[in-house]
């Protein structure tokens, strides 16, 4: 085993330990995994404690999900990892876990796209809602293939969330801020609702993704600031529309004007 396969098991332990701590699983929920290389990845066992694992516990699979190194059985879930590393080059690791208040609002079916946190604007922008899918069959797979494709965070309908990094550290940053999002949001929802950010100062938000380059994560709506998409809001084609309106009233008035 060369370092760099010894720093990312290590790192994975460390990982697993921490989210157990901060009580993101209960039992022997959750998941972790890495890539080694362009073939291979590192990912968690089944059937145990993510607090209490050791560097040879894990599993070594193949794209394909196939065993190639270990003694223990992956994690059901490696189908959604292999799903995220096949969506995405530029992500090397995946967290998966079931931290509780993130995960009620999954449970609840609410997406964490309120335009509320400059922070989260700025490096995840919306938390989308993957539909519901059986854990372990391609279901789940199949309900996170387009969501991951622009988004490093998602939650996942009646189950929990997932987050990807280029490391297992980031992707455990990342678990942590919307983990952290939810607490807050909930907070506020309990304090009368929660105010959103103007549109004018979430475009500077969104000014300040494209200087840092975040292409990831969609823009929350700069139209409704409801849903997650500007191009296809509802409230855009009626912006759209009556600029059009705009236009042809101006026209007419100038050549009545000229007559
Ligand atoms: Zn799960």
């Amino acid at each position: 085993m060369d370092n760099r396969e010894k720093e990312i098991r290590d790192q994975i332990c460390e990982v697993g330990r921490r989210v157990w701590l901060k009580g993101w699983v209960a039992s022997n929920d959750g998941n972790i995994s890495m890539k080694l290389d362009d073939r291979f990845i590192i990912t968690t066992p089944t059937g145990v404690s993510k607090g209490f694992m050791s560097p040879d516990m894990l599993v070594k699979i193949d794209m394909d999900g196939n065993v190639r190194e270990g003694y223990m059985r992956p994690s059901s879930e490696s189908k959604i990892h292999i799903e995220a590393y096949r969506q995405r080059d530029d992500i090397g690791s995946v967290l998966h876990a079931h931290p509780p208040v993130c995960t009620g609002y999954a449970v609840a079916n609410i997406p964490l796209d309120f335009l509320t946190l400059p922070e989260i604007i700025i490096s995840l922008g919306s938390i989308p809602l993957a539909e519901y899918g059986t854990p372990s069959t391609t279901e789940l797979s199949d309900s996170i293939q387009e969501l991951v494709k622009c988004h490093d965070a998602l939650l996942l309908a009646n189950h929990g969330a997932m987050t990807l990094g280029k490391d297992v550290m980031q992707a455990y940053y990342k678990m942590e801020s919307v983990e952290h999002f939810a607490a807050i949001s909930l907070t506020a929802h309990q304090l009368g609702g929660m105010k959103p950010i103007s549109t004018p100062n979430v475009k500077k938000l969104e000014d300040i993704r494209e200087h840092f380059g975040i292409k990831i994560g969609g823009s929350a709506c700069l139209n409704c600031g409801d849903c997650t998409d500007t191009e296809s809001c509802e409230m855009s084609t009626k912006a759209e529309y009556e600029d059009i309106i705009t236009e042809i009233t101006t026209k007419i008035m100038k050549e009545l004007e000229n007559q």
